[in-house]
């Protein structure tokens, strides 16, 4: 039976003076809708993707839209036009969804398995010094049943006898233009090429079943949370033998109580009081590691950075680590007994006014978050 051909405005569901927008807009909801990856088998929505496919070609060219909107599906047999296959609406919807977008969808051949991507909790400590861990990794791993085939021990998958392995059957049409040749996925072997005629008991004919999987990981000295690292083929196993994905591994950093990280370097706010910022004090401070000695010198001011060298962090790969930079902040007393507020008076006796802010006092600030 002849087909006729819908038109391509109604395929779309649009006006006839839709913008480039709204065009866009109804082909990527439709296509999305009916990509065969998602309606498996479903032959109605493989020829609704197709039928989508070729009246977003025309109309999204303001050549062919023009000629169609001339001459209507007549206008299809000028040469140009060219024949719109499946394969074109596969092309169509990678191009317009950027190479990928379909998930990796290859025709022929078993698909490939999901990508992963982890993130892993680790204290500030790790971070800074590295470590090593064990992760356990919930993911869809071969079935060792029917090591991946699908098929039930004893049996094995063979060769799809609609498509003889190419994973495409080409299906010759009446259209009212004469005959044309369709290229589909096949719909038996959903374009893998092969069959299970006894699926595996274990697996149920996928190949594969969900597994946890255990694996070492390093976690590199000076780790930010912006870096990813990738374990090749560490990912999902594809159903019926397909190709392993990848596991990308992120990690999430616990705060430190007391060190706040600013690049290579940490931050520390080190309270001192009125008199040891007067008098000068020796003070122990914390660090990543352990405990450090500052000597702070009489006559510090507020705001001052005193740099303890070398015991910032790492770089996650040159190794150079930075420092840690302690920030005076003076605490000014608000609550004052009867015997502290007659010592602050007299000094207030004695001082007058204060001395004017020494130049570069903004300028240290800044130093200390670069
Ligand atoms: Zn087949
Ligand atoms: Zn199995």
């Amino acid at each position: 039976m002849a087909t006729v051909k819908r038109d391509y405005y109604e395929v779309l569901g649009v006006e006839r003076n839709a913008s480039g927008d709204e065009l866009k807009k109804a082909y990527r909801r439709l296509a999305m809708e009916f990509h065969p990856d998602r309606n498996q088998g479903d032959k109605a929505a493989e020829d609704r993707f197709k039928e989508v496919g070729e009246a977003y070609s025309v109309l999204s060219d303001p050549q062919k839209r023009q000629r169609y909107d001339s001459f209507g599906h007549a206008g299809d047999s000028m040469p140009d036009f060219g024949g719109f296959s499946f394969d074109s609406a596969f092309d169509l919807f990678d191009m317009f969804f950027g190479g990928g977008g379909g998930g990796g969808r290859r025709r022929g051949g078993p698909q490939p398995g999901a990508d992963l991507r982890m993130n892993v909790d680790i204290t500030f400590e790790e971070s800074v010094f590295g470590a090593g861990r064990t992760i356990e990794v919930p993911r869809k791993g071969m079935c060792a049943e029917c090591s991946g085939s699908g098929a039930a021990p004893g049996s094995q998958a063979v060769q799809c006898p609609d498509c003889g392995g190419t994973g495409q059957v080409r299906r010759a049409v009446q259209s009212i233009f004469g005959q044309m040749v369709n290229v589909s996925a096949c719909p038996r072997c959903h374009g893998e090429g092969r069959t299970v005629a006894q699926p595996c008991p274990t697996c149920h004919g996928q190949g594969r079943v969900d597994e946890r999987q255990t694996l070492d990981i390093t976690i590199p000295a000076g780790v930010d949370e912006d870096v990813t690292l990738r374990y090749g083929g560490q990912g999902e196993a594809g159903p019926r033998g397909g190709t392993r994905g990848d596991l990308y591994v992120g990690f999430r950093i616990a705060p430190h109580p007391h060190l706040v990280r600013r690049g290579q370097d940490l931050l520390y706010e080190l309270p001192v009081s009125v008199p040891q910022a007067v008098l000068g004090d020796r003070i122990t401070v914390p660090t990543v590691s352990s405990e450090h000695q500052i000597e702070l010198p009489p006559g510090t001011q507020h705001g001052r950075v005193v740099k303890i060298a070398g015991m910032g962090v790492p770089h996650v790969r040159s190794g150079r680590r930075g420092d840690q930079l302690c920030i005076v902040h003076v605490a000014v007393p608000t609550h004052l007994n009867a015997g502290q507020r007659h010592l602050y008076e007299q000094l207030g006796e004695r001082e007058g006014k204060p001395a004017e802010v020494k130049k570069g006092f903004f300028d240290s600030i800044r130093g200390a978050f670069r």
